[in-house]
């Protein structure tokens, strides 16, 4: 008080008053603005004051106060989790003036059990009841006053992911709660963290305090990856062939970089947002990365990146934290996560991890709530069993282009592309039919029955031609030409808006003999499996159509191709063709487009891109303040705008099952994988939402709250 310029009062209305204005002051102060943005709390709910007579905690040596969870909020385990403070009040134990000691005996004779056993009976017995009371996890707040317990508040305990999907299934196994109750107890996302590797928090605050903090970007791909720099794919693929785990640093990923992604173990890029390819592909293959980490500057020239009076040169360590987005200088050890040892490494047996078990179970339990069905987007074998062993009911996408940039492909897809006559692409798509008809048999052969959504050619062809000088030079090498034609080529390929040119199913119009081989690539895969005994189920899509000639005219080539084939091989592979909504045009011309379909499925990412009218790559520039600003209320790329971009989807699904019954609607976006846009997916009257592996628990988790939070709110109202 004397700080305020002003003495304490002395009158006790004074000092209540006093007390009471500054709890409602609070409700402006900083880190509470920060806490609401964070957790969505409304500005205009306002805070509440209650007052209540005091007791005392600081009258002798049979007085304490402390705080207690009748849990372990980190870890979950029903172990009653607290400290005190003997003869003293409340705020010592929160503001760390003195050491606390535990509730429970620790063989330091300093517990509270050992040093005031009634008060910790009492304590033990307040636990259970008011567990049982509120059946969840309690965090309680109490005072001993010489010798007796008094509870000053008890609240639902914040809890990690990991304490959160403990708690919920021991409550049912103790018949406190029912399992649609747990269900709903885990927050979908709080799963990323059961997955995630981890940087050890202490770890890394030392890191912080040392001055190591480069920058902070936009959390893109969750997890803690640590290697040395490396400013090119060539370069990461090079060294992580030596053995060195390498994070690759760019200012912004292009499918050219894809093999030196594969190849780091953690991504970082200073431009681009949620949606951006890095972060896609990222995501996709279930890597750490940071994207838009606006302040670190790249200098190829030099090979090194500085920000805030911090230089580090290529080969040097750097530490990536994925799930909050920061960047540190330096190494920094890592945790494996212990649900991927068990389910994708096989390192760790299930009967050995009690949380691997808890996991499962709860996914389970959320499977038979959900309505919503789940796909992964997986364009490799590896990724498609990731996909199923985390539970994906079928690959809702699978990017071919990203086969195309396999090791051995890129100088025939190369060759394709520069070829001057069609007889020549035919030349160099025959080398190529052979490989993709391995990638979908290796696919195939993953998901068994499962439906396979395979998606013909998208990006524009110039991301598949090198564009440095020595890369050109090089690449010309390997094809037999010379520098100058590559160079023509490139130029004659390059566009002013790539995102609105010659790509997606204007290249199978246009180039019909590259998406002819694909669909035979398909088919003949199909037929091959077949005659092992499994029974695929693929699903041919058309990329980036807007008008229902565009896809009646692909239609016919694949029946076409499909007819062929199964000529050859005596065998008639049942397959469907469906189309991906992207574009507006599509979305409102849905009946039309659908009279010959079988399906849609919705591409968010492009369709909020050209609903908006943002570029996916470029929005990082301006997309943080408009957020900041409150012209956004969200990263549209991350979570579906329903207004817009979502009364778009409604309108085609509406329109296209009004023409076509039955006709299946999906999402393969960026946004299938988002909890809030599978809210939304889940009203919207879809199939199933499709998104990376790694996200597969989350999605099916999400989709069992939508469907068990439209059913209380019916049963509430009726
Ligand atoms: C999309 O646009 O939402 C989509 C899935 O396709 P891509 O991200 O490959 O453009
Ligand atoms: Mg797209």
């Amino acid at each position: 008080m004397r700080r305020r310029g002003a003495s304490f009062p002395d009158d006790p209305r004074e000092q209540l008053w006093g007390a009471i204005g500054a709890v409602f002051r609070s409700w402006n102060n900083p880190r509470a603005k920060e806490y609401r943005r964070l957790y969505r709390i409304p500005e205009e709910w306002g805070t509440a004051v209650n007052v209540q007579a005091m007791v005392f905690g600081n009258r002798g040596e049979r007085s304490a106060t402390g705080v207690a969870f009748t849990r372990d909020p980190a870890t979950g385990e029903k172990k009653f989790y607290g400290e005190f403070l003997a003869n003293a009040q409340g705020e010592d134990v929160v503001a760390g003036i003195r050491t606390p000691h535990p509730l429970a005996a620790d063989g330091s004779g300093k517990s509270l059990e050992e040093t005031m056993p009634a008060a910790y009976a009492e304590l033990v017995r307040v636990r259970d009841l008011v567990e049982k009371s509120f059946r969840d996890m309690q965090d309680l707040e109490f005072t001993i006053e010489e010798g007796r317990v008094y509870l000053l508040q008890t609240r639902n305990g914040k809890r990690t992911g990991f304490a959160a999907v403990r708690v919920a299934t021991d409550m049912v196994a103790e018949g406190l709660i029912s399992e649609k109750e747990a269900v709903l107890r885990v927050e979908p996302e709080q799963l990323v963290q059961l997955l995630a590797p981890v940087f050890p928090a202490k770890e890394k605050e030392a890191a912080v305090q040392g001055g190591r903090l480069l920058a902070r970007g936009l959390p893109a791909g969750p997890g803690a990856a640590c290697g040395r720099i490396a400013f090119t794919a060539d370069r990461a693929v090079e060294m992580a062939r030596k053995g060195d785990p390498v994070v690759l640093v760019r200012v912004e990923t292009s499918p050219e970089d894809i093999a030196g992604m594969h190849a780091a173990v953690g991504i970082l890029t200073t431009r681009g947002g949620i949606t951006s390819h890095a972060s896609v592909v990222a995501r996709g293959m279930g890597k750490t990365c940071v994207v838009g980490a606006g302040e670190i500057t790249v200098d190829e020239r030099r090979h090194e990146l500085r920000a805030r009076n911090l230089t580090a040169k290529e080969g040097d360590f750097l530490s990536v934290d994925g799930t909050a987005g920061d960047v540190l200088l330096g190494q920094l050890p890592t945790q494996p996560s212990e649900v991927l040892r068990v389910l994708v490494d096989g390192t760790l047996p299930p009967e050995k991890s009690p949380l691997f078990a808890s996991f499962q179970r709860l996914l389970e339990w959320a499977d038979g709530s959900r309505r919503l069905g789940v796909r992964a987007n997986a364009d490799t074998p590896t990724d498609a069993r990731v996909a199923r062993l985390f539970g994906a009911e079928g690959i809702g996408l699978c990017r071919t282009e990203h086969m195309f940039f396999g090791e051995n492909r890129i100088v025939a897809v190369r060759q394709m592309i520069v070829a001057d006559s069609e007889a020549d692409r035919r030349k160099a798509l025959a080398k190529l039919l052979p490989m993709q008809r391995e990638d979908f048999i290796g696919i195939f052969r993953e998901m068994g029955e499962r439906p396979v959504t395979i998606r013909l050619l998208d990006p524009p062809l110039h991301e598949f031609l090198p564009h440095e000088d020595a890369a050109v030079k090089k690449t010309a090498e390997e094809l037999g030409i010379t520098a100058e034609k590559l160079r023509e080529r490139v130029r004659s390929l390059a566009e002013a808006n790539p995102m609105l040119g010659h790509r997606g199913c204007r290249l199978g119009i246009t180039y019909p003999e590259i998406y002819e081989t694909q669909v035979r690539a398909i088919f003949e895969a199909a037929a091959a499996v077949r005659r092992e005994g499994l029974r695929p189920s693929p699903e041919v899509m058309i990329p980036l159509v807007g008008t229902k000639g565009e896809f009646d005219r692909l239609k016919i080539m694949v029946d076409e191709t499909a007819r062929l084939v199964a000529g050859e091989t005596g065998d008639a592979v049942p397959y469907r063709v469906g189309t991906m909504i992207e574009i507006p045009r599509a979305a409102l011309r849905a009946a039309e487009i659908a009279a010959n379909c079988d399906f849609f499925s919705f591409g968010t990412n492009d369709l909020t891109q050209m609903t908006y009218g943002y570029s996916r790559d470029d929005a990082a520039s301006f997309l943080p303040a408009y957020i900041e600003l409150g012209i956004l209320p969200d990263d549209p790329f991350g979570t579906i705008d329903q207004p817009g971009v979502g009364e778009l989807v409604s309108i085609a699904t509406e329109r296209g099952r009004a023409a076509k019954p039955g006709l299946k609607v999906g999402v393969c976006g960026e946004h299938g994988g988002d909890p809030r846009s599978i809210t939304f997916f889940h009203g919207a009257g879809l199939d199933y939402v499709s998104c990376s592996p790694f996200r597969v628990a989350v999605a099916r988790l999400a989709a069992a709250h939508a469907a068990l939070s439209k059913e209380t709110a019916a049963s509430s109202t009726a």
